[in-house]
């Protein structure tokens, strides 16, 4: 089957989170890497308290094309991703990051992919010389972390940076209804015709990294705990060792008070294991508390996002 794609309708979503000095920048990018194309371009303005939004009005009277979206509050990257699906019409939807960091470069060689039939075409990070080691560091214990203690399989380096045929995008939009959204965790999830192209990401061009380390930690918390019970299994796993462990050491002592005329001894003993049992029982109860959480925010049904100001 050959398909037509002649005329077919590209649209860009880009969730800003105070990316005022990189939004122009970016949109001239864009353009120029994708002569000929008609382009539909989505900020998603996060609620920045820069000027962001001012940027995007003024661009969005020049280009009739330009498409605004801004949140009364700041929901998220994940939130601001879903609502740039959810407003986009083109026939296949490209997310990329605000701040460069994506390499508009890479487009053209996306929609490719696209024409040859792929239905999702994400990007894998490759050579992260431009990515601090702290980064690095965080982003290998993440992937290891939701790879082993999950269902689902994230390439190492993944990012939100992907090309999404349209009915994919209906799927998410229209189908996926779980309030805490994990985008990469649901791409893996998904199936699909799907193939992957490797980046060498940019600097961040202006600005600074809106991911702080306990955004990071959330997110990674989010992530395993929206594909897996694996830890709740855990939990199960931890309790019985410990048990075992601690009726063998139970015999041993009543062993040795009925045959030996010793007693075993010892406060500084007895206070570690009630220290480190009941630091175990609160970690369990965490655990067991953040599927309780999710499923009391998923029974609220609040919606993803509230829209203080667009053009739509
Ligand atoms: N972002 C957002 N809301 C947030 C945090 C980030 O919309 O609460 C956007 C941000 O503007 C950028 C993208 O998400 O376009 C990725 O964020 P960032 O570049 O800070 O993350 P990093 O590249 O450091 O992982
Ligand atoms: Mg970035």
């Amino acid at each position: 089957m050959t398909e037509n794609f002649t005329g077919s309708k590209i649209s860009i979503v880009i969730p800003c989170y105070n990316e005022e000095g990189n939004v122009e920048l970016l949109y001239k990018k864009i353009k120029e890497s994708l002569p000929g194309y008609a382009i539909e371009f989505i900020f998603v303005d996060d609620n920045s308290n820069d000027n962001t939004l001012n940027i995007l009005e003024v661009l969005s009277v020049k280009d009739q094309n330009v498409k605004f979206l801004s949140f009364s509050r700041n929901f998220g990257h994940q939130s601001a991703l879903r609502a740039g699906l959810e407003y986009s019409s083109g026939d296949c939807v490209i997310s990329m990051d605000g701040d460069l960091q994506h390499p508009p470069e890479l487009l053209q060689s996306m929609i490719e992919k696209w024409k040859e039939g792929y239905d999702i075409v994400y990007t894998v990070r490759k050579d992260i010389e431009n990515v601090s080691g702290f980064k690095k560091f965080t982003a290998s214990v993440f992937y290891n972390l939701i790879n082993n203690l999950s269902d689902i399989e994230i390439k190492q380096g993944a990012a939100d940076f992907r090309l999404l045929d349209k009915k994919i995008v209906r799927v998410l939009v229209d189908d996926i209804t779980e309030y805490h959204l994990f985008f990469r965790g649901l791409i893996s999830w998904i199936g699909y015709k799907q193939t992957f192209i490797e980046y060498i990401p940019h600097k961040r061009h202006s600005g600074t990294t809106k991911y702080s380390l306990s955004k990071m930690i959330n997110f990674a918390i989010e992530g395993i705990t929206s594909f897996s019970i694996r830890p709740l299994k855990l939990a199960i796993l931890m309790g019985v060792t410990i048990s075992f462990l601690s009726a063998i050491y139970g015999l041993y002592a009543v062993g040795m008070a009925l045959f030996t005329d010793e007693t075993l001894q010892g406060w500084a003993s007895v206070l570690v294991s009630i220290l480190f049992i009941g630091g175990i029982n609160m970690i369990l109860i965490g655990i067991v508390g953040e599927y309780i959480g999710k499923l009391y925010i998923q029974s609220k049904k609040r919606p993803y996002f509230l829209i203080k100001k667009t053009n739509v």
